[in-house]
Formats: C-alpha cells, structure tokens, sequence
C-alpha cells in the first residue's frame, strides 16, 4: 500500500462532499442528483428484488445487453455491464494497457483517468484544451495539433470525454473526425466517455464509435441516465468480438454487476425513452443551468456555458475553493483538480447544477457575500 499512498489520496469529489456535509455547506462539488430517480426504475427495483438475486454472466444481463443493444443501436453481443462507468474505465484500462505504454487524455482531465491509467502502470499524456477568453466569457476548445505532437511510438490508447466533464465541451464531429484519422493513422484504441450522452443543451453530441467502431470502446451509465448514480451500473461497448474478453477481465474485478439492478435499468431503459425522461431532464438542467450562469455573471465572474454535463466552469480570480466551503457555506471544485501540478487556469472552479433552484440560489448569496 506504501508505494500507493499517492494513489491512495482521498479524491477531490469526496473531500469536497465531506466538507460541504461537515460545515453545513450548499453542495454544489460533486456531481450527483438531488432528487429521486424516476418512479418507474424505484419500482422495477422493487420487482426483480426475490426473482433477480443470483450472479448473471460477466458479460451482464442478457436482458440488459438487448435494452442497450435497442437503446444505443449496437449489437448486444458488444456489450459488457460492469459496475458502473468507473469499473468500465478501470476495466479497460486494465485490458488495453500497461508498463511503458502511453495514453492520451484532455485536460483538464476527470480525476479517475491519471490514476487508473497509474494502476495499470501506464504513463498519462495530458493534452490540452484551451481556454479562449477573446469572447468575454470564455470558449473551451481540445487542442488538436498539441494531441498530433504528443503521439510517440508508446502510445497506445486515447481516452476522450464527451460531453466533458469538467468543461462541459461536447466535441464537434470536425473534432472527432480528427480523433479518428488519428487513431487510424497511430493505430491507437480509443475509449470514448459517453456518461453524459443524454444531457446535452445545444447540439446532440456525436459518439465517436460511429466514425471509428472497429477500435472505439464506448463507456455509458445507468447511474448518470436515470438519477441513480449509486446503483453502480456502467456498460462498455466493444469493438465487434471483443466483449468475452473484455467481460473475463471485469470478473476478476466485480464478476457482475448487482443483478437486480440490472434487470431493473433493463426494464427502464425503453420507459425512459417513452417517457421522454432525458429531454425532461435537459430541459430542467439547462434552466438551472442559465440560472446559475446568470447569477455568477452578476457576480462578475466569467462563466463558460456548457454544451453537456451538469457542470459549468467559471474564473473567479483569488477565489480559495477550501476556505469557501468552510467559511462561506459554499462547495465548488477547485479546477486545480482537473490539472497537472500549477497548470490550472487562475481562480478556474468547477460547479455542479444538477441541484434544485433554491439550493443554486442560497449558494450565489452565500457566494456573493463571501466574495
Ligand atoms: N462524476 C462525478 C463528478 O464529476 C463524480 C464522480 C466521482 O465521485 N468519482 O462530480
């Protein structure tokens, strides 16, 4: 364990959590609903409880693999469940790399990615995406002739976010094409985060699976789709043939996912799209969304809007993410997280909307007297 302390550390998500609860802060840090998830998937939980109760297959539930077959438009013998879309990235990371391999990722990166590419023994490449400030508010863009430049014969793999968390960018099918053109001329793999593909304000984002499928592993989640992010149900999709040993790795890890819950998000995944349950949720997370970015405006910080997720970030220049939780009542993510050691942008912060209005409103009051 001594030779994984670092490793080890608390992450910045739960710190900020266990601050926010401990200080009575408004938590607007980690990334998780405020509310329930729907009543459908309440209640097929309670069905499969005494039906669903033994191990399904590594592989998942055959009831599941079809739904998402149905749902994402792949071929069910393509999909392995896992345990949530952190399991699907540990996973793969697991599969795909190891010792003296390189792998490429954007930063600013999601905190799981530099440790599980660590544990595999691989060496993260971060690459950058630029803050463009010439707008006013700020316009994030991946840096693509800096991801060409960091290529070395040690590269095997690109890890890509989108929508990104914690920018919220949502890649353009220009990018993408790049991406792939890339991958193809390198013959890298490809591991496409897709947990935030339901959520999404402006442009549908476009799954880079459909420009390069035979290398792209696609991760999704049952967690971040149906409001229930500690069910801990996660998929990948894999190129064709791939998923047996995909799904033989992820046994010596978890063996499945809990079969109840997977016969449960089974039964609610085609309910939601019947619902119309992911629109409903863009339409109320893109109003908290403008309610909280109007606010941090009047509060003169620059704010960029997110094309996806439910997160935005802001500069707010001097701003100490720790001392505001403890004496201004407020949790936010400090973008240093997202970052090699120094190389945030000043006062760079991550916030969270998937909170309801009134607690997004007592913490820009609590913000602006702080401030
Ligand atoms: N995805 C969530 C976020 O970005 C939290 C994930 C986690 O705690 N590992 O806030």
């Amino acid at each position: 364990l001594h030779a994984r302390r670092q490793l080890a550390a608390e992450s910045i998500f739960s710190r900020m959590s266990r601050l926010a609860a401990v200080h009575g802060a408004v938590n607007l840090g980690q990334g998780f609903p405020a509310g329930s998830p729907p009543e459908f998937l309440l209640e097929a939980a309670r069905s499969a409880l005494g039906t669903a109760d033994q191990y399904t297959a590594p592989l998942g539930s055959p009831a599941l693999r079809q739904a998402l077959a149905d749902d994402l438009a792949v071929n069910a013998d393509d999909v392995v469940i896992t345990c949530g879309a952190t399991e699907a990235l540990h996973v793969l990371a697991d599969a795909l790399y190891g010792a003296g391999d390189e792998v490429l990722m954007f930063e600013p990166v999601f905190d799981v990615y530099r440790p599980q590419a660590a544990l595999s023994g691989a060496a993260p490449v971060l690459v950058p995406m630029t803050l463009d400030m010439s707008s006013g508010s700020g316009q994030w863009t991946p840096d693509l002739d800096a991801l060409e430049a960091l290529v070395t014969p040690r590269t095997r793999a690109l890890l890509l976010n989108s929508p990104h968390n914690p920018t919220g960018h949502v890649f353009t099918r220009a990018e993408l094409e790049r991406v792939a053109a890339l991958a193809r001329r390198h013959d890298l793999w490809l591991i496409s985060d897709e947990v935030y593909d339901e959520l999404y304000y402006g442009e549908r984002p476009l799954s880079l699976r459909t420009l390069a499928p035979e290398r792209t592993f696609t991760v999704g989640s049952a967690g971040k789709r149906l409001e229930a992010t500690g069910w801990r149900v996660g998929w990948i999709v894999t190129p064709p043939g791939l998923a047996p040993e995909v799904a033989g790795l992820h046994q010596w890890a978890t063996f499945c996912a809990p079969a109840p819950l997977q016969a449960a998000v089974a039964a609610a995944l085609p309910v939601a799209r019947q619902h119309g349950l992911y629109g409903q949720l863009r339409q109320a997370y893109g109003d908290r969304m403008r309610l909280l970015a109007a606010g941090l405006r009047d509060l003169g910080l620059a704010v960029q809007e997110p094309g996806g997720t439910y997160f935005l970030t802001a500069l707010a220049p001097g701003l100490d993410p720790f001392a505001l939780v403890e004496h201004g009542g407020v949790a936010v993510i400090p973008g240093s997280a997202f970052y090699a050691e120094g190389a945030a942008p000043a006062g760079l912060i991550r916030l969270a909307f998937c909170k309801p209005e009134s607690e997004i409103e007592r913490a820009l009051q609590r913000l602006g007297a702080f401030l």
